[in-house]
């Protein structure tokens, strides 16, 4: 099972969509609770790690570029 590694900063794309339409989230805190606001609307919510890793899809972009996005640039 692939592990699911985010910072704070990262958009992430979860599994389901915000009812504003966006699916894309940055995540803008972190700690036992992820705090994590919607791209699209600027709404922010706050749900347990868990529950945020469950629901969270794939990090599309980070903020600290890792090797593997350093080669796609
Ligand atoms: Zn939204």
């Amino acid at each position: 099972m692939e592990r699911k590694v985010f910072q704070l900063g990262d958009i992430v794309q979860m599994k389901k969509q915000h009812p504003c339409g966006s699916n894309e989230m940055e995540v803008i805190r972190m700690g036992m609770d992820i705090r994590i606001k919607c791209v699209g609307c600027q709404h922010s919510v706050l749900i347990p790690r868990m529950k945020f890793e469950k629901n969270m899809k794939k990090v599309l972009r980070s903020t600290i570029p890792t090797a593997e996005t350093d080669t796609l640039n």
